[in-house]
């Protein structure tokens, strides 16, 4: 039994069922209550988790239509926002997953006096093993130590799930999806500190302003900007880092009840779209949608600001439940009964015109004449490739001719229905974890272009200028978008290292991508670095 029974209901029905069957079948009747309890809590989570993987919350929506508002037409972050918003439609149009990488799901339960929590523990991890099985979840579970992919979204300390008991009648029950090339942003200063561009750092609110716009600034666009931070004042190392991430489940538009943190927050969010890291780090107007602080005691020789960076595919929902069966009675951040609006302002990507027409394989030719800037538009074939595969390459040979290739940092979201493979999401991934690997690849097996997001360093730089290679930025968190330009999946190689980090050969139709790092030694991200970096220095004595 799932809840405790406090309504007379529910002793009736039993009194009821004993005058009829006699005391005897007590157990097959609470069996069969917890049977029908556990499997209606199963279902109304396999809800949660779907509506939270493909449906954005309303403020976020609302967030994000004001930062199209206000991003420059025409710009490289104004294309990445149609595309992002193109990608939010689809994605709640077909109930599929928002971006591929559908993150660590950390649940936050409160439950009433006598509401048992193992067998709510139960449901949930039944339930993302289900939501897993239908793809609304990549299988993301990995075992530190063999690497082995669990498949099912379940191991060690997966899902994250923290109990909190509360006074109410009803189980709340949170969800957040937050995929690792965000989580990878999150940062924690220890203050006094030196903050690159803005000096010291000290431990007061001036500091902590100062570690918030560090924060924005290094993320760049690796963690798929426009994005929102959580941030946490003082507790402990481990704790702080939680308090944080516990602010990712206030709506954006609320006002913190403490008026120096609603200042600072306010500051924050004007400041933090000065600095011009724009959408997935192009450069541009808007960088952050979202920017909430808690305070919480700390230690007298410690000062800890957590910082917890979530994308712009910020994944937040939660259900009331009832106790007594399970069954969701409300929907908390969204109201079901209100109709999605649409974000995207036309239909797919907002062609120019001046778009580089590409069929893969590549040559060299037509690889050193694209310069950082060009939008281009890819069809043929694609290999996608990530931190397995890079690993492997470096002592193997690929399973596969990779000459003139174009390799996609891409841990999709597949089914398999029957003998075919579908393509459920692929956007790209980090592509700054392939840096120590790139160079190598490049030369090695004659890659002659790399998709990714966020950009790579200098080594793969020199590699592109000798190899005559390009590094293309897909957006980020496009699963949707990008999934339905793969025409067909016409293998899988490596599939022992689980279903994201397999090589995938697919075919792809009109792929589009922007050239952020040329054969020509130029690269958008740097460029963005660097001035971003300048803007920041501006700021150190403001506010
Ligand atoms: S949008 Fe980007 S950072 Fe967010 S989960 Fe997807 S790939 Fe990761």
């Amino acid at each position: 039994m799932v809840g405790r029974r406090r309504n007379s209901e529910a002793w009736c029905f039993r009194d009821l069922f004993r005058a009829f069957f006699g005391s005897s079948n007590r157990r097959a009747l609470e069996l069969y209550r917890n049977t029908s309890i556990m499997n209606q809590l199963k279902s109304s989570l396999v809800e949660l988790i779907t509506e939270t993987s493909t449906n954005l919350p309303p403020d976020v929506r609302e967030a994000m239509s004001f930062a199209i508002e206000q991003e420059t037409p025409g710009t490289q972050s104004a294309q990445a926002l149609g595309i992002i918003a193109t990608n939010i439609d689809m994605a709640q149009q077909d109930e599929g997953p928002i971006c591929q990488d559908t993150g660590m799901p950390t649940f936050l339960v409160h439950t009433p006096v006598g509401v048992n929590q193992i067998h709510v523990k139960q449901a949930i991890r039944e339930a993302v093993a289900e939501a897993t099985r239908h793809g609304k979840l990549r299988p993301n579970s990995v075992d530190s130590l063999t690497g082995k992919n669990s498949g099912d979204n379940l191991g060690a300390e997966t899902p994250v799930i923290h109990f909190e008991q509360w006074e109410e009648d009803d189980i709340e029950v949170k969800l957040i999806l937050k995929g690792g090339g965000c989580e990878n942003k999150n940062i924690q200063y220890s203050l006094p500190c030196e903050l690159e561009h803005l000096g010291r750092a000290d431990r007061n609110l001036e500091g902590v302003r100062k570690c918030i716009l560090h924060a924005v600034w290094q993320a760049q666009g690796q963690g798929c900007a426009p994005g929102a931070v959580g941030v946490c004042i003082g507790s402990d190392r481990a704790h702080g880092y939680d308090l944080a991430k516990n602010q990712l489940f206030r709506t954006l538009d609320d006002e913190n009840p403490v008026p120096e943190l609603a200042k600072l927050e306010a500051e924050i969010m004007e400041e933090a779209n000065r600095i011009g890291v724009g959408s997935m780090g192009f450069g541009g107007k808007v960088s952050l949608i979202g920017c909430k602080v808690a305070a919480a005691n700390r230690l007298p020789a410690s000062f800890f600001v957590s910082v917890a960076y979530d994308c712009w595919a910020f994944r937040r929902l939660g259900v009331r439940l009832d106790a007594e069966t399970g069954a969701i009675t409300r929907w908390l951040y969204r109201d079901p009964k209100r109709e999605v609006a649409r974000i995207a302002r036309a239909e797919g990507f907002p062609l120019t015109g001046r778009e580089v027409v590409l069929k893969a394989p590549l040559s060299e030719d037509a690889v050193r004449a694209l310069r950082v800037g060009d939008v281009v538009l890819i069809s043929g074939e694609v290999f996608t490739g990530r931190d397995n595969v890079h690993a492997y390459l470096m002592k193997n040979p690929p399973p596969v001719d990779m000459q003139g290739s174009v390799l996609y940092h891409c841990g999709p979201v597949m089914l398999k229905q029957g003998e075919e493979w579908t393509v459920k999401a692929a956007g790209p991934t980090t592509s700054s974890r392939e840096e120590p690997y790139q160079a190598t690849v490049i030369e090695k097996y004659g890659v002659r272009a790399v998709i990714g997001k966020g950009g790579m360093g200098a080594k793969t730089s020199t590699a592109l200028k000798k190899s005559g290679a390009v590094y293309l930025n897909a957006i980020g968190g496009a699963a949707q978008f990008y999934a339905r330009t793969v025409d067909k999946v016409l293998g899988v190689h490596l599939m022992e290292f689980g279903i994201p980090e397999a090589m995938w050969h697919l075919r792809v139709n009109n792929f589009a991508a922007i050239v952020t790092m040329d054969a020509h030694g130029n690269s958008l991200h740097a460029q963005v670095e660097r001035e971003t970096g300048e803007k920041l220095r501006e700021l150190q004595h403001a506010g």
